[in-house]
């Protein structure tokens, strides 16, 4: 995905708005603002703070949405130039079987499944995590300490009671993370934003603009870029 960071020096804030265009089998407003409320929720939980010329600014996530037809997602597509825009396809299935946000960090595009419970599991908000430009971390084991990050993958090992099954043997079968504990960490945000210098701006563009359509599969159709 893909942002635009609003710098306000004078009330030591930093926004980052992104709107969600969706399109697809399953683009219905009752699913979006499930998806919305996940992402905004989470994103903003932990309040973070990012320090600006040794300032401490508030990082705000203010996320919207848009569901599209066939015909408006091309329009809007086809002649995008904002870094706001956001194209996600919302299918039961598709060829990655899982959730995606286009095939690298920080793309504008995605397609996502409603098998991954969008809106009640996380999985949202974590794409949206990879949209603004952050992997998977290195480690994968967050034993003994608290509730996994929202970039954490499927896999990643935790403390039992954040496991599919509490008492299956650590990374054996149901003894992994189970996705409705992730939380986003002050420490992901403060990444996000680490690439930037803003200490004389005041608007920054975030990730990158693919501006790739996928058909119902997950196949990239339209690429513009
Ligand atoms: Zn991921």
């Amino acid at each position: 995905m893909s942002a635009i960071a609003k710098i306000n020096h004078d009330t030591k804030s930093i926004t980052i708005s992104a709107t969600l265009n969706f399109y697809g089998s399953f683009a219905e407003p009752i699913l979006a603002e499930k998806i919305i409320l996940e992402i905004n929720t989470l994103w903003n939980e932990p309040k973070a703070i990012f320090e600006v010329n040794e300032l401490p600014y508030e990082v705000i996530f203010s996320i919207d949405y848009v569901c599209h037809s066939a015909e408006t997602i091309l329009e809007k597509c086809i002649s995008n130039l904002s870094y706001a825009e956001n194209f996600i396809r919302i299918e039961e299935k598709n060829t990655a079987e899982r959730s995606m946000m286009g095939f690298g960090i920080g793309q504008n595009s995605g397609h996502w499944l409603i098998t991954d419970n969008l809106g009640e599991s996380t999985t949202a908000a974590h794409e949206f995590g990879h949209a603004i430009g952050l992997p998977h971390p290195d480690h994968l084991d967050y034993r003994n300490t608290g509730l996994p990050p929202i970039m954490a993958p499927r896999g990643t090992l935790v403390d039992a009671q954040y496991q599919w099954n509490p008492l299956a043997e650590t990374g054996s079968y149901g003894g992994t993370m189970r996705p409705i504990w992730r939380r986003v960490r002050d420490y992901e945000i403060v990444a996000v934003l680490r690439p930037f210098d803003l200490a004389d701006v005041s608007e920054i563009n975030i990730g990158s603009l693919t501006n790739n359509l996928y058909d119902e599969i997950g196949r990239p159709v339209g690429i513009i870029s």
